[in-house]
């Protein structure tokens, strides 16, 4: 059967549910509250004491504390541990840009490592090729939904005496070995950015058990003030950075939905895998520990032989089929502006990565398994043809 990109009818034109879902009755009810309440502001309002002790609980922490986004609650988290102007943090190099623009706005220097070759996820080895004197913190992406194998990461750190900040703005939810992510480390960062999820178009949250330091994480995140402490009293510099009550009305009846989300998207990568079988690519491997994938992302190796793959080939083939995906992260250490502030490693098994995977979006995941079948069909389908190996 002819391919789309040739001209051949497309294999799949079902299309794909939007992201974030359709407003709930509970969420426009409470938002409905909260507008006419006129408190929009978490200064004066209920509702984001609400949703930090609710999302606590959920992470299974001690304490979580609302930010404006997944950056500045890496930010916050930085200051909080007491990371200083030229201190090194290391990070994992097939990220978002947030974590060394984070760590670069405090004045540290990010230190840019490699990631395992099979899970894209930082590892033990991996972080401690980038230690130095200097080092000060170790960031642990939980990438795609699934979890960094923490423990030999939090030994490393411990050896050390340094922090493990937990970056889980993809993975709200996740569990590695039994333990939901964001507390395991010395904090969590979470997002609630459009993509993430849980959203509120932007947004953000700190999580730890360790009630002194999430109540200086508080501190930097409203403007220096102690919590309970004078209005005008600012026992340090601290930013602006709550969340309004509108953004934690979206947020706090989400908590209701989030498992039956993770569930209807594990159905679909469990379908997914079962159609990729012998077609010569398949999703990326979760770190050892990983018991609870959140499925933020479905990352697909199209070449795990690393025989040659033309990967833009077979996005536009795939594209044309119906079937959209992403190319996923180039690699911090190959951006300019971060190689700028940056001490960046040699990350081959990032840039093998990026040549060779692929994304599928978090909102695709959200179609039933039968889609999932289809699209693992097509996926073969486009590798099959010479030119997906050119
Ligand atoms: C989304 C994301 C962030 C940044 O969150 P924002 O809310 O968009 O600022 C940080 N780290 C990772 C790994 C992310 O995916």
């Amino acid at each position: 059967m002819t391919l789309a990109i040739d001209g051949g009818t497309p294999r799949y034109a079902g299309g794909w549910p939007t992201w974030p879902p359709p407003a709930t009755e509970a969420q426009r009810r409470l938002l409905d509250e909260v507008v006419g309440s006129g408190k929009w502001g978490s200064t004066h309002g209920p509702v984001n004491d609400r949703l930090a002790a609710a999302f606590a609980e959920y992470c299974d922490v001690r304490a979580a504390v609302p930010v404006a986004n997944g950056t500045m609650t890496l930010v916050v988290a930085l200051l909080a541990l007491g990371v200083q102007p030229g201190d090194e943090v290391i990070i994992p190099s097939y990220t978002f840009v947030a974590c060394a623009t984070a760590t670069a706005l405090i004045g540290a220097v990010p230190v840019l490592v490699d990631v395992d070759p099979t899970t894209a996820h930082l590892t033990a080895e991996t972080a401690a090729a980038g230690l130095s004197e200097r080092t000060r913190a170790i960031m642990a992406v939980h990438l795609a939904g699934s979890p960094c194998d923490l423990n030999p990461i939090l030994a490393l750190a411990a050896e050390r005496g340094i922090p493990v900040i937990e970056d889980a703005a993809q993975a709200h939810g996740a569990e590695y070995e039994g333990r939901r992510v964001g507390g395991i480390g010395t904090c969590g960062s979470f997002s609630f950015q459009s993509s993430k999820a849980m959203t509120a178009g932007e947004g953000g949250m700190l999580t730890s058990s360790d009630q002194a330091l999430a109540d200086v994480m508080w501190s930097y995140a409203n403007v220096g003030r102690d919590r309970g402490g004078a209005w005008y009293g600012h026992p340090r510099l601290g930013l602006n950075l709550r969340l309004t009550e509108l953004q934690a009305a979206l947020l706090l009846p989400w908590l209701d939905d989030i498992d039956g989300q993770i569930e209807q998207r594990h159905r679909f990568v469990t379908a997914l895998d079962a159609a990729l079988a012998g077609s010569g690519a398949q999703r990326l491997a979760e770190p050892a520990g990983t018991t609870r994938n959140s499925h933020h992302l479905a990352m697909i190796d199209l070449d795990p032989g690393r025989i040659g793959v033309d990967k833009a080939w077979v996005m536009q083939a795939l594209a044309a089929e119906g079937v959209p995906s992403g190319e996923g992260y180039p690699g911090l250490h190959a951006m300019p502006a971060v190689q700028s502030v940056a001490r960046c490693l040699p990350c081959p098994a990032t840039e093998a990565l990026n040549r060779s995977v692929l994304w599928l979006f978090q909102s695709m995941l959200m179609a039933d398994g039968s889609v999932a079948t289809r699209t693992g069909e097509i996926i073969r389908a486009v590798l099959a043809d010479p030119r997906a190996r050119a």
